[in-house]
């Protein structure tokens, strides 16, 4: 017997109807890639999706035909991402940070239609025009101009092309698991591979976003989602947002930190979203500037590993709570965040501020489980490290263009990182599996070597690499970056892990070097350090 309830897919397209039917007039802030500042609101950004859907239906796409964007955050890259999704098509985001030759692999994989540009991306989409021949459709994501019309071939104007299309055009029927959009991983090693996630799985993931012990989105809240559009969908916080009308703060392209301090103190910005690096520039231009981010309540940190000293630099200085989450692109991408559980209320405040430290538990819809080398599921009991495996309903199956059978294991995906999950189902992520240090059958966390370390103020970066050892296979080397006016010596450095970690865990040596490597992610590129330092402890 089936339930006799109503049965409507899950779409993208229902989350900005609801955003435009009853928070019409919820502003949305836009900063523009000139810079100027643009209201509108989710009434029109509905309104202009609907147009964009009707707009590249009559360009003859197929269902599912992929349309790209290389751009920042700001409300027309918004409006694709509903309009684009909503009319059946497939919202593929692309990462400028990417080099040209990844960035031409990964149109020509995706089988790119239409490319929706920024404007301080013409030059790079210019010298790599000839490389993408299936792109039919070039759409500067502005007014007409007319000087830019003559650098590119055929280049459209998105005010134009969507007033080919009327706001009244109804989105298509479509099954709940049509493909909705795509993004791709950074690709450290090898060519990046897609992660293309359906309909049904993004609605879900916005839902988990929304409860309250993940992020918990709602019309009262003004939201900054500097995390960017083309990283993992912002981390899903558009449809989050919509899916409740929550008024956006769209950054741009400025994301050092006045900008940000700029943008939170005149929006009235409760709720921040970034990578650990973007938030140690906003901390230096609040101190700076003296702004007390009086708005700002919660900033949820993930991506990278979060430094405890920026958990407490936040709640400290600003009374701002940090919400360290973990993810990754395959899995859209929340899979932790770190909130408390009752028990935990009762705690001394230094022991609830601890806790606060780790990655946080699974929402429904995420399974966590650590295994060994060989397969055996270990206890959870914060102690034993092992792979992480992952499934769940915004988790991918198997990679675009690939099949099921190359991706999981037991129906498990296996995230890469190894970590330890304690009773309460608490994760902590202790490293990725290449970069954990490997000494005398020991395993150590370059991650708890780096929390430490960048706590010490003379330091600005670091990060620490397994580099190889003639007696103890790889020790820890740490590759720090001496803080603006500071030349710290490596005994100085040395001495702040006394009496936080093992003795045999402390670095075997300090390398100061001008800037860590990165990649388009933000991510250390810590096989470049191993290229360049790995080999500083042989004879
Ligand atoms: P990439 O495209 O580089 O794989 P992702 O954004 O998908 O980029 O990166 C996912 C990885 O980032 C995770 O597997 C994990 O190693 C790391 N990561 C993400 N969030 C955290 C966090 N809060 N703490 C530690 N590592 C994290």
């Amino acid at each position: 017997m089936l339930g006799q309830m109503m049965n409507y897919p899950l779409t993208i397209g229902s989350l900005v109807d609801h955003a435009a039917r009853y928070h019409a007039g919820t502003e949305i802030v836009s900063v523009n890639t000139s810079g100027d500042v643009e209201m509108t609101d989710w009434g029109r950004v509905g309104a202009n999706s609907h147009q964009l859907g009707d707009a590249l239906s009559k360009l003859g796409l197929d269902p599912q035909a992929r349309c790209a964007t290389i751009a920042w955050n700001n409300r027309r890259h918004l409006e694709i991402y509903f309009g684009v999704s909503g009319a059946g098509f497939v919202c593929h985001t692309i990462n400028p940070r990417l080099f040209p030759e990844q960035l031409i692999y990964i149109i020509n994989h995706a089988e790119d239609r239409v490319l929706f540009i920024d404007r301080t991306f013409v030059p790079l989409v210019k010298a790599i025009r000839d490389k993408i021949p299936g792109v039919a459709h070039i759409v500067l994501m502005e007014g007409r101009d007319d000087t830019l019309a003559a650098e590119i071939d055929g280049l459209q104007f998105y005010d134009e092309l969507i007033a080919t299309g009327a706001p009244t055009f109804d989105w298509p029927d479509f099954d709940e698991n049509t493909a909705s959009s795509l993004c791709y991983t950074s690709g450290t090693t090898g060519n990046p591979k897609g992660v293309l996630y359906s309909h049904r799985s993004t609605v879900l993931h916005a839902f988990a976003s929304n409860t309250r012990d993940c992020i918990g989105y709602s019309a009262r809240d003004v939201v900054l989602p500097v995390v960017p559009m083309f990283h993992v969908n912002a981390w899903g916080t558009p449809y989050a947002c919509a899916q409740v009308g929550a008024r956006m703060v769209l950054p741009g392209p400025g994301l050092d930190g006045p900008s940000l301090v700029r943008l939170i103190d005149t929006y009235r910005v409760n709720i921040a979203l970034g990578v650990p690096t973007i938030w140690l520039g906003l901390l230096g231009e609040a101190k700076a500037s003296g702004s007390d981010l009086a708005s700002l309540e919660r900033t949820v940190v993930g991506g990278s590993a979060c430094p405890p000293s920026m958990i407490t630099a936040f709640r400290e200085q600003y009374g701002v709570e940090l919400i360290h989450a973990w993810g990754m692109t395959e899995m859209s991408p929340l899979g932790t965040s770190n909130q408390p559980l009752a028990k935990h209320t009762d705690l001394p405040i230094a022991d609830q501020h601890a806790l606060r430290e780790n990655q946080g538990r699974a929402p429904w819809g995420v399974e966590l489980e650590i295994i060994d080398d060989a397969g055996q599921a270990l206890p959870h009991d914060g102690e034993a490290q092992g792979a992480l495996m992952v499934r769940g309903h915004w988790i991918l199956d198997s990679y675009f263009q690939k099949t099921t059978d190359e991706t999981l294991t037991n129906g498990w995906f296996d995230t890469g990182d190894v970590a330890t999950i304690d009773a309460d189902g608490y994760l902590s992520i202790k490293d990725r599996s290449k970069d954990i240090i490997k000494s005398g059958g020991e395993w150590i966390s370059s991650v708890d070597l780096e929390n430490i370390a960048i706590a010490h103020p003379a330091l600005a970066d670091a990060a620490v690499i397994g580099a190889q050892h003639e007696k103890w296979d790889e020790r820890p080397v740490l590759i720090a970056v001496a803080a603006e006016g500071q030349s710290p010596t490596q005994e100085e450095v040395l001495s702040i892990f006394d009496g936080k970690i093992a003795k045999w865990q402390v670095p075997d040596m300090v390398v100061f070097t001008d800037a860590l490597p990165r990649n388009a992610t933000g991510k250390v590129l810590k096989r470049n350090l191993r290229d360049d330092f790995g080999q500083v402890l042989l004879g």
